[in-house]
């Protein structure tokens, strides 16, 4: 697994799509860089999700609000207060990690332990094992999940009441050591506010402090009355928006899964409060549908429903993607009631309630929220496109498979030979198809290593001009799943390219 996953981070280097940010200058940690074919791929998954968001459903409607908002914004969200992570230093390493991910990590441990039980057990008992009476019946096994539990518990209950000396007390009742150095020698636990703030203007005085969004939802929340009188929406209605947003992550790893800066794709679903129940299952299923019409594995997803509620929801799931390092969150789906907006309300001192005209009375919306991180749709699709193929000769291939309709190049065009009019002929080929399709004309190597670099590089089709092409107008086109080469006429490329490649 974690082979794999070196092997998805170095591809997207060598292949262009994505690079550390201010590489040279050895980067910058948990922020990176879209190169070439990284930021087609990364559009490309943006019009697939505004189209089926946006531009197919006639009450969605798009807006693109600005990455600075007035600071009360994030009072009223809750983004100020509670936006935080519990951080603990080690004295002597002088490193920074997040307490509750080091409880985790320890609990992790103790988990690990009852799997070796578990394949001890299953070797001893052979056919006859089971498994689940065994979790629910060994002592060793029931001590360890006690001890998990109990250690878990806590810590929610201590993070709950802000009560940080007693996370500081289990870690160090737990005797957890640095993972870098061993060293128990930690500092008291603090709150850490996971925004990006900035100044506003340049005078000492009136400089203002702002924040950079942690997430583009409050700029639909605060924009829902002026969208809802000038579209002249009725309730169901969504507002949807992509861009930027930026959380100064502690615990920042695996490449582009979790960064300090990314994108979100967010939709705000208003809709008549007593009706949120049916609307939270509506979205999920189809967002879910979303996910599977791309093609990549029906098993790859799963719903993770949450027990544990953040301040503002009733109900809330996770799509979970399986990653190279297992199943994680990709998408959130979040039955946020009306704490939004009526905090905006409280805040602000304005309404923001919406005339039911069926219903003749004034109300806050509730809203539903479909929240997908750009960042982490495009390593889900990258990671998983990403394969080694044995082939029938004994040799092997890399090939991204991207879904066709998301891959940055759509179409390679080759001359077989650089002379006797094959580049002129395949010049106009690309000079044709551009209008439609992003093409890419290239020239150098065998045709067989062409093909290889354009299967590593993603690019569903191929074609080749050869010296009959000048007689009968016809070339070859090999499609890259399947390696099959057909002839064909040049006047039909483009309706045999569209079929595959249109949203
Ligand atoms: P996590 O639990 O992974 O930190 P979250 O629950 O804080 O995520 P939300 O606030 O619900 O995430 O954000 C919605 C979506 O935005 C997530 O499902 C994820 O796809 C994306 N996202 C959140 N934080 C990051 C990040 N630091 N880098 C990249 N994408 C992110």
């Amino acid at each position: 697994q974690e082979d794999q996953f070196k092997k998805v981070i170095s591809h997207a280097k060598e292949y262009g799509y994505i690079f550390q940010s201010s590489e040279i200058y050895d980067g910058l940690s948990a922020v990176y860089d879209y190169a070439q074919n990284g930021v087609e791929l990364k559009k490309n998954i943006r019009e697939y999700w505004w189209k089926a968001m946006v531009q197919m459903n006639e009450n969605i409607v798009g807006i693109d609000a600005a990455i600075l908002m007035h600071p009360t914004t994030w009072k009223a969200s809750g983004h100020v207060d509670a936006f935080n992570d519990p951080l603990i230093d080690n004295k002597d390493s002088k490193k920074r990690y997040r307490a509750d991910v080091l409880v985790e990590d320890y609990c992790a441990k103790i988990e690990a332990k009852i799997d070796k039980e578990v394949t001890k057990a299953a070797k001893r008992f052979g056919e006859s094992f089971d498994k689940d009476q065994f979790l629910s019946t060994n002592p060793r096994v029931l001590g360890y999940q006690e001890k998990i539990n109990t250690i878990l518990s806590r810590l929610a209950r201590s993070l709950e009441n802000e009560d940080l000396a007693d996370v500081k007390a289990l870690i160090e009742e737990l005797e957890i050591a640095d993972p870098l150095t061993g060293s128990k020698n930690w500092t008291d636990v603090k709150q850490f506010n996971l925004m990006f703030g900035t100044q506003l203007g340049a005078s000492a005085d009136s400089s203002m402090k702002v924040y950079l969004r942690p997430e583009t939802a409050q700029g639909i929340f605060v924009n829902f009355l002026n969208v809802q009188k000038t579209g002249r929406m009725k309730i169901p209605f969504g507002i949807a928006q992509t861009g930027k947003a930026f959380r100064n992550e502690i615990v920042a790893r695996q490449f582009i899964f979790r960064m300090r800066e990314f994108e979100q794709m967010e939709m705000q679903f208003f809709i008549k409060p007593g009706t949120q129940k049916e609307w939270y299952q509506h979205w999920k299923e189809t967002r879910l549908k979303w996910h599977l019409s791309l093609g990549m594995g029906e098993d790859n997803y799963r719903f993770h429903d949450h027990e544990k509620l953040a301040h503002y929801a009733d109900a809330a799931a996770d799509i979970e993607f399986k990653f190279p390092f297992g199943f994680k969150e990709l998408e959130g789906i979040h039955s946020r009631t009306d704490f939004d907006l009526k905090a905006h309300e409280e805040y602000s001192g304005k309404k923001l309630q919406y005339f039911d005209s069926d219903e003749n009375k004034s109300y806050v919306p509730y809203v539903l929220e479909t929240s997908i991180g750009l960042d982490r749709m495009f390593l889900a699709v990258f990671s998983n496109s990403l394969q080694e193929e044995e082939l029938e000769n004994g040799t092997s291939r890399t090939v991204l498979k991207l879904p066709a309709v998301l891959a940055p190049t759509k179409v390679a065009v080759f001359p077989l030979v650089n002379n006797s009019g094959l580049p002129e002929l395949a010049r106009e080929i690309v000079d044709d198809l551009k209008w439609d399709f992003t093409v890419m004309y290239e020239d150098k190597d065998s045709v067989g290593k062409r093909y290889r670099r354009q299967d590593a590089a993603g690019t569903p089709f191929c074609v080749t001009v050869d010296h009959d092409s000048l007689e009968d107008n016809t070339v070859t086109i090999r499609h890259r799943d399947t390696m099959e080469q057909k002839r064909v006429k040049i006047a039909d490329l483009r309706a045999i390219i569209k079929e595959e490649v249109d949203m």
